[in-house]
């Protein structure tokens, strides 16, 4: 994963290599789950080393201290560690039903939470809340935390919540999603088990919106 594509091409003829990419190693679970958080941490540093060659307030060029986990810059004294850019991952739920939202690079058939990155100066509950309206024209109330996950593509954290919805009348923003819709809780069920009729599908075990709408699934109990 620390591999420039061109670089890795030769290496996928040799039989005894296995040349893949991290989204790969987690889907296609080639490795023990224990594994993965070094792996993520690893590809986003990696990531970060690589954009982050000169100093974003002088502009001089900055050196890897701290066994990478910090870049100083000699020229004003600055020390730069590696971020990470917070995402906010929701369900917004409606009684008994939800809402999904599809991106058009998203596999065919496949809805998913909406999600978007916190904006300065705003809570995790004024993001869930912005971005549901932005996306969907929907209202929310109350928005409870449930897990999060890190994301290394580039660098981000995901923050999975639930979220009331007090309104139901979509508008979508069609340049951010390709649709959105709600959802019976029977239906996402299917969709969670791959059994829908229609061979619609909820998001891979893999990401942390399937989790989220497991739980609204398997909750015996409104949840707001
Ligand atoms: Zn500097």
């Amino acid at each position: 994963m620390a591999i420039d594509p061109d670089a890795a091409e030769p290496l996928r003829s040799q039989s005894d290599l296995l040349v893949t990419d991290l989204r790969s190693l987690a889907t296609g679970a080639l490795v023990a789950p224990e594994h993965l958080p070094p792996l993520a941490a690893a590809k986003s540093l990696l990531g970060w080393h690589r954009r982050h060659r000169f100093c974003s307030n002088c502009g001089a060029p900055t050196r890897l201290v701290h066994a990478g986990w910090r870049r100083d810059c000699a020229a004003c004294g600055a020390e730069h560690f590696p971020r990470t850019d917070p995402v906010v991952i929701m369900l917004a739920i409606n009684g008994e039903r939800c809402l999904l939202g599809r991106q058009s690079r998203f596999a065919k058939g496949m809805w998913s939470c909406l999600a978007g990155f916190v904006e300065p100066g705003e809570t995790i509950e004024d993001a869930v809340r912005r971005e549901t309206l932005e996306e969907a024209g929907i209202v929310c109330g109350r928005v409870a935390y449930f897990a999060s996950q890190p994301w290394p593509f580039p660098m981000s954290l995901m923050i999975g919540c639930h979220a009331q919805a007090l309104t139901t009348e979509l508008k979508v923003d069609r340049s951010e999603l390709e649709d959105a819709r709600w959802f019976a809780r029977e239906e996402v069920a299917a969709m969670v088990l791959r059994e829908h009729p229609d061979g619609l599908t909820a998001t891979h075990p893999f990401a942390i919106a399937h989790h989220i709408i497991r739980a609204w699934i398997e909750s015996d109990q409104s949840f707001f």
